[in-house]
């Protein structure tokens, strides 16, 4: 065996082991988050697209994903859009020059999911936090009818303290409990908030 020969096989390991995919490396507990979100709030078809570019290297048309899937290009596109709006792809578009249209090539950013994650956490805790400052600056009054609404003193005291709907008699209505189950909420989300921040962090 020639030093040759030597030098030429390691040479050949190197290609193959630099032959790992360019793709984001995102952990098996980001892609199911992805997987999840997306069909929860987008749903089926646009899980089936996110799938496809999850498997792809890099970037792909909505025409190749079109003939993947069988599924016709103005859904495709559709689904495509829906992933844009939801900051999880982008696309870049270049003008063919035989036909002069667009080709949009698109690109999933699956590791932007954490994001998405906490800021949809985020959201809600302070619409939790709103709808308790609301309930704590607020006297609120009620003619204890069930499918009439409850008001805020300035209403009762515009309404001669008479309901709207039924005209029966307002009367204090006591929101201790309600106040009690929007901060016992907000300290559960907080928590949740702070585990999958954890996770996130342990695992990137
Ligand atoms: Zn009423």
């Amino acid at each position: 065996m020639s030093k040759e020969d030597v030098s030429k096989s390691g040479e050949n390991e190197d290609v193959s082991s630099s032959k790992m995919t360019s793709k984001i490396n995102i952990s098996e507990r980001q892609r199911q988050t992805l997987i999840e979100v997306v069909d929860d709030i987008a749903g089926e078809e646009v899980k089936k697209v996110t799938l496809v570019l999850l498997n792809v290297d890099e970037e792909t048309t909505d025409e190749e994903i079109s003939e993947k899937l069988d599924m016709r290009l103005n859904q495709v596109r559709k689904s495509l859009y829906k992933l844009y709006d939801l900051q999880l792809a982008t696309f870049r578009r270049i003008r063919d020059k035989s036909t002069g249209w667009f080709v949009y090539f698109w690109t999933l950013h699956p590791e932007r999911i954490d994001m998405f994650v906490e800021k949809k956490q985020q959201e809600v805790l302070e619409k939790l936090q709103s709808r308790l400052d609301y309930e704590e600056s607020n006297m609120f009054f009620t003619c204890n009818n069930p499918e009439c609404p409850r008001v805020i003193f300035q209403e009762a005291m515009d309404q001669n303290f008479e309901c709207d709907r039924c005209g029966g008699r307002l009367e204090a209505f006591d929101n201790e409990q309600l106040i009690t189950v929007l901060k016992e909420k907000i300290v559960e989300l907080e928590e949740i908030k702070d585990k999958t921040q954890k996770i996130m962090k342990g695992e990137k």
